[in-house]
């Protein structure tokens, strides 16, 4: 598969491109980053189901420091007795880590995190987190987040083929595993769709 380097790469070139279209209307310069950062993810995104890859150990990361920080701060604020205060921040961490175990054995790597409903399901999920910075962000990070993702699906498939002694093509293995509309697993492809078909739902319903 193309690595995480070559991944985040492109999402950012292609929320880069977007930003200086006119097809998304323009996008404020100080809201451009937040752009950048939207392809960035959803470049990643797929590999989150991927459990020693390094996106995952990020988001794990940046969510444990988060908790287990609003958590201390929280415990501070009130005056709690030490004792209470290690034991909530360490429940919190534990809360995460349980939630990250659990996640990384309900995920397949290359099931339905690679699949195009997943990259659509993220690309809603990103317009909708970004809704309240006004249309045109939205719309502009829907679209970033829709093309990095199908972009990461594309790039591994082409890293699905190898030339054999440099002239040959030759299919490995994983060759269709990560541009398809389905995962093996049924129950995790109609909770997709079904998570789709919400979001759908949720976004172009509102007035
Ligand atoms: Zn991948």
């Amino acid at each position: 598969m193309a690595g995480h380097k070559t991944h985040s790469a492109a999402g950012v070139a292609i929320a880069a491109v977007l930003a200086n279209t006119t097809l998304v209307g323009s996008v404020p310069p100080a809201q451009q980053p937040l752009l950048l950062a939207c392809g960035m993810a959803a470049g990643l995104a797929p590999d989150l189901d991927s459990d020693t890859s390094r996106p995952l150990m990020i988001l794990k990361t940046a969510i444990g420091v988060a908790v287990a920080g609003t958590v201390l701060a929280d415990s501070l604020g009130q005056g709690l007795p030490k004792p209470d205060v290690v034991a909530r921040t360490g429940l919190a961490l534990g809360l995460v880590t349980l939630l990250f175990v659990v996640f990384t054995r309900l995920t397949v790597h290359r099931g339905i995190m690679h699949s195009i409903p997943f990259v659509c399901l993220w690309a809603l999920l990103t317009m909708q987190a970004t809704h309240t910075f006004g249309g045109s962000l939205s719309l502009a990070a829907g679209l970033a987040a829709l093309l990095a993702g199908l972009g990461h699906l594309v790039l591994d498939e082409l890293w699905s083929i190898e030339l054999k002694g440099g002239l040959v093509p030759r299919l490995k293995p994983t060759f269709g595993t990560a541009f398809k509309f389905w995962s093996g697993s049924l129950l995790a492809t109609v909770l997709c769709y079904a998570g789709l078909a919400g979001m759908l739902w949720v976004s172009f319903s509102r007035p």
